[in-house]
């Protein structure tokens, strides 16, 4: 808070400057306010553009905002993107593919992807302790003198506005995210699986969870050490989070056990889901500085009946204590498998009804 009011000291007499030159203030007021009540780091850039569209008429605006090792790109959809990657390149030292966002904005579709002279591109740097940015903006034919004032104010606010929700989005990462793996913690798992539940009975849908467990990871860390054991849990829990649907998630339950939820998902849909990323995991090839490492996991499956009526928290613990009890019988069967699996659910099938007979893939 201190912070942000030593910020809004600099702000106030650039706004005085501003006022004195006839500038359109109290525009630049509402935008100001308007960039204060963002509470996303994209709405606070989509804010910034728009001001500086109305108050400056600048004809194509891109901007980078890099925190630690994120580089973000917000690009005007007219600005030609291969033109100006080279600039952002260089400016921001980067390697890798960056992630490109383009702005919230509507255009004529003539007017898109406009080719124009780099020599023409002005930039200003954003400097803040959490991050530094560069916006860069071509001039229209017309600019008034004081603008250098005016995109002053405007970046600094900016500044102010991005600082405090990068501060609060860190906040809320560090109380709901596992640092090694970036999968959820298990308050934030459990916090989820509540609204999971309540949502599967509200719908009446299907509601499953699988916990997974890797095999032998101890002799993994006596084998390779902690660290290639960290890479392990890294890369394991990345192959199944890149492989679930948008609207799963996947937590870290413990050392190396996760757990996963998925809304809308049979039992059958579970077990098939489970078994494909038992595969992806079991094929996969950790390459560390101590060695190439080779895993596998036993999965237990639970799922949620949308008829059965029980409180919320009574059907979490439950259904946990399910899937961990199918877990713990994958590793008694010889682990790297899915329990129940199909094949148990068609042997159960039979037994109801032996006349008819179930393909096993
Ligand atoms: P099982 O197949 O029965 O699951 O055997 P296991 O060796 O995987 O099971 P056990 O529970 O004996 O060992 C789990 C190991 O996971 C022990 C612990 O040191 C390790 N572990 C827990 N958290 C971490 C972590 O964050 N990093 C690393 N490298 N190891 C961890
Ligand atoms: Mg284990
Ligand atoms: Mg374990």
């Amino acid at each position: 808070m201190k912070v942000e009011l030593t910020r809004l000291f600099e702000i106030v007499p650039l706004f005085f400057k501003a006022a004195a030159r006839n500038v359109a203030y109290t525009k630049l007021t509402k935008h100001i306010m308007n960039l204060n009540q963002q509470n996303s780091v994209q709405g606070i850039i989509n804010q910034m553009a728009l001001c500086l569209k109305d108050i400056l008429n600048y004809r194509l605006f891109a901007s980078v905002i890099q925190r630690g090792l994120d580089v973000d790109v917000w690009l005007d959809p007219r600005m030609y993107r291969k033109s100006l990657e080279s600039v952002f390149i260089q400016d921001f030292q980067l390697t890798g593919e960056s992630q490109i966002n383009y702005l919230n904005q509507t255009f004529q579709d003539g007017e898109r992807e406009q080719e124009f002279n780099l020599e023409n591109l002005i930039s200003y740097s954003l400097n803040e302790d959490n991050c530094q940015g560069k916006i860069y903006m071509l001039p229209s034919q017309n600019m008034p003198e004081y603008h250098d004032d005016i995109v002053e104010i405007i970046i600094k606010s900016t500044g102010v506005a991005l600082s405090k929700q990068i501060n609060i989005e860190q906040l809320t990462n560090a109380a709901t995210i596992d640092p090694l793996t970036g999968c959820y913690n298990r308050r934030e798992f459990e916090r989820q699986m509540k609204k999971s539940i309540a949502n599967a009975k509200r719908e009446k849908e299907p509601l499953s969870i699988f916990i997974f467990d890797i095999d032998h990871f101890k002799h993994v860390n006596d084998t390779y050490g902690h660290q290639a054991g960290d890479a392990v849990l890294q890369k394991v829990s990345g192959i199944v989070k890149d492989n679930m649907r948008a609207g799963d998630t996947l937590s870290r339950y413990g050392g190396e056990e996760f757990i996963a939820i998925l809304p809308s998902t049979s039992k059958i849909g579970a077990m098939e889901i489970a078994d494909r990323l038992r595969q992806k995991i079991e094929k996969e090839r950790v390459i560390t500085d101590a060695g190439t490492i080779n895993v596998t996991a036993s999965f237990g499956i639970s799922s949620l009946n949308p008829s059965y009526k029980q409180d919320d928290s009574l059907d979490m613990t439950k259904l946990i204590e399910y899937a961990d009890e199918m877990m713990y019988k994958a590793k008694l069967n010889g682990r790297n498998r899915v329990m129940p699996g199909l094949i148990h659910l068609c042997q159960a099938q039979e037994k109801d009804n032996p006349t008819k007979t179930y393909k096993v893939k």
